[in-house]
């Protein structure tokens, strides 16, 4: 059983990460940014709060994650282990998250950082087009990452959509915030010995044979 974190800044690469490894290692996938999407689908008393924080490119408060994440980990598909993709993104998060790993008699194994770029993250976002449905990921400001019919997705055919919060001016204020809030969280997890650090410039495929190599390892 694994459990893991990937830890990178905006469309570093983390969704198409966590498929790779939900492929090979069966391996829930919890992305946050898609269960806040998800939750939206619903009005609630929070929601408005919740799309404003997004849309904006700030962090949703603490506690709502916080209570979002303790009820995703206690699904039955976590239990063989999980990939936490956009969480924690706080010190606070990471905190809690160790507190209710322990409750549960679980623990984090590998924290994944995913190193790249401010000027190839800020090309990849304004490209970015994903799967309301199935969650796939295309760009079509990158060659071989446009679906083969352009608008639409190659796994299940329903159309594709720009992120709201994928414009250049978003993006500054969620690649700011990533970087005023990741430090504390790295220093963290190195003192939990659970820290790797992957300098991700290569293809998504170089990526993951480098995260591959440290889970053959370890
Ligand atoms: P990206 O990794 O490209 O920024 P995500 O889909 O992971 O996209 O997140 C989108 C937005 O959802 C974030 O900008 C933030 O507003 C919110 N969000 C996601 N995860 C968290 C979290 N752990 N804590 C606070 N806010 C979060």
């Amino acid at each position: 059983m694994k459990n893991i974190i990937l830890l990178a800044p905006p469309v570093a690469g983390k969704g198409t990460q966590s498929k790779l490894l939900v492929e090979k290692y069966g391996l829930a996938h919890i992305s946050t940014g898609d269960l806040l999407r998800d939750s939206l689908k619903e009005e609630t008393d929070i929601s408005q709060k919740i799309k404003d924080s997004m849309n904006s490119g700030r962090l949703v408060d603490d506690e709502i994650m916080i209570e979002l994440i303790k009820e995703r980990l206690s699904k039955p598909d976590c239990m063989d282990g999980c990939i936490l993709d956009g969480y924690p993104r706080t010190l606070k998060q990471a905190i809690s998250l160790d507190q209710l790993f322990a409750s549960l008699n679980r623990k984090i194994d590998y924290v994944f950082y995913l190193d790249v770029d401010k000027e190839i993250l800020r090309k990849r976002v304004l490209g970015r087009l994903t799967c309301p449905n199935c969650k796939s990921i295309y760009n079509d400001q990158i060659e071989n990452m446009n679906s083969s019919n352009p608008g639409i997705c190659d796994k299940c055919n329903h159309t594709l959509i720009k992120r709201q919060d994928d414009t250049e001016e978003v993006f500054s204020v969620r690649y700011n915030t990533y970087i005023n809030e990741v430090e504390p969280i790295i220093v963290y997890y190195k003192e939990h010995k659970v820290f790797y650090d992957i300098k991700s410039f290569g293809s998504a495929e170089d990526v993951f044979s480098k995260i591959e190599e440290i889970l053959s390892f370890n």
